[in-house]
């Protein structure tokens, strides 16, 4: 059998990383235990995130990582942003999705579809000061997202909006938002259109904050619009447009959410400590598997290459392992798991969320299933 293959041609392992996203993940890792560990309980018992931390995420230029440095970004690379998700997640999956949604929703949002003015008027602010959240779902339309019935009208410079979102990560604490509205609510898809919006535009109001069994310290909210007022020039892309800008978005997104529960699933792990080896292994290969999956998804993403089926199975997959390796540590933690003394508990309560938001496991399933087949 003729070997291809030299030493010096081998491809690099999926989890081979270089000497910068070395540098970058242990960075992040020392931060996460350093500074956001001492929190994370009082922040879930809580359910408020420590306002702080988001200013050290900004100082560490952990929400911004792929801006480019031109608008005072870290100019990194999508496989970084999963790397500090990862890393965050580990620690407190709810400071894993502050950053998540900042990056791999929103960032990525403006950066993709954005104006030059628009650029000029945002990527600043993402990096320095300014929390964005993403709106797409209500309370009528979350897995069917495009049923969506937030109304947008246009009058004179302005867009006029109308409507309720609900479940928005980050929005008690951005002052930014993707939203999602339509233009034409009898045009179906074609008449959704994506805004920008600030919370300081008049008709804006961040509702009722969800208490949550998980992620608590992360803020879920509902938005009001009554009458709010958006210049025409914060249209995100084009008018009708805006379902592609969602789904694009969320296809990326959902690596994030990937990131975040292996995140997860390795803190859990770590927390354990007592000896059932059989299985401890069977979690350890979980966690590779999972981890291969994540990893080589952010690298398809970064040599520009279609990754849509690859994200679905990475969140499907990394949801599942989270959640299975986070039971199975308040098991072989006995009663003691079942309690707040270790932080077991928490790590399972965390791990729900990523079978639900960004796509349930059944919508995955769905986008597997149809690429697969070829439909
Ligand atoms: C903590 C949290 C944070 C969130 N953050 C955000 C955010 O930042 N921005 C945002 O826009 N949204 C956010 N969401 C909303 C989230 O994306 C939705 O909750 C999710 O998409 C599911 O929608 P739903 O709640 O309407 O459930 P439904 O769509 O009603 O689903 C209920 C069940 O039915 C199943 N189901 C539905 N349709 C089908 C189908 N066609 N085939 C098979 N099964 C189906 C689902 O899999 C699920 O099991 C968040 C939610 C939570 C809980």
């Amino acid at each position: 059998m003729s070997s291809v293959a030299t030493a010096h041609s081998a491809p690099a392992p999926l989890v081979a990383l270089t000497e910068d996203e070395v540098l970058f993940r242990d960075t992040v890792r020392q931060f996460a235990q350093e500074t956001v560990q001492p929190h994370v309980r009082q922040m879930d018992e809580k359910g408020v995130f420590e306002p702080s931390l988001v200013r050290n995420f900004f100082e560490l230029g952990l929400m911004g990582i792929e801006i480019p440095e031109q608008y005072g970004g870290g100019g990194g690379t999508f496989f970084e942003a999963i790397l500090a998700v990862e890393e965050l997640s580990a620690v407190d999956a709810s400071a894993g999705v502050v950053v998540d949604v900042q990056n791999t929703l929103v960032n990525n949002a403006l950066m993709r579809w954005t104006t030059d003015d628009q650029k000029k008027r945002y990527l600043p602010r993402m990096c320095s000061d300014t929390v964005g959240a993403y709106a797409l779902s209500e309370a009528g339309s979350g897995s069917d997202a495009f049923a969506l019935q937030c109304r947008a009208e246009l009058k004179g410079d302005e867009y006029i909006l109308n409507g309720q979102k609900m479940w928005i990560t980050n929005g008690k604490e951005a002052g930014v938002f993707i939203l999602l509205a339509t233009v034409d609510p009898s045009a179906g898809y074609k008449g959704i259109t994506a805004f920008i919006i600030e919370n300081e535009f008049p008709g804006f109001t961040v509702g009722k904050k969800e208490d949550k069994l998980g992620i608590r310290a992360s803020s879920t909210c509902e938005l009001i619009l009554e009458d709010c007022r958006v210049p025409k020039v914060n249209v995100l892309g084009e008018v009708g447009k805006g379902y592609k800008i969602a789904i694009e978005t969320l296809n990326e997104g959902r690596i994030g959410i990937g990131a975040q529960m292996i995140g997860l699933a390795r803190g859990a792990w770590i927390a354990e400590f007592q000896g059932i080896q059989f299985q401890i292994a069977q979690m350890a290969t979980e966690i590779e598997a999972a981890r291969m999956l994540l990893y080589n998804c952010a690298r398809m993403k970064d040599a520009g290459m279609n990754f849509v089926k690859e994200a679905a199975m990475t969140k499907l997959y990394c949801s599942q392992v989270a959640e299975r390796v986070a039971s199975l540590c308040v098991e072989i933690y006995g009663g003691y798991g079942f309690t707040k003394d270790y932080p077991v508990e928490k790590y399972f309560r965390d791990s729900k969320i990523g079978k639900i938001y960004e796509g349930t496991s059944n919508m995955q399933l769905a986008t597997i299933a149809k690429l697969v087949m070829g439909k």
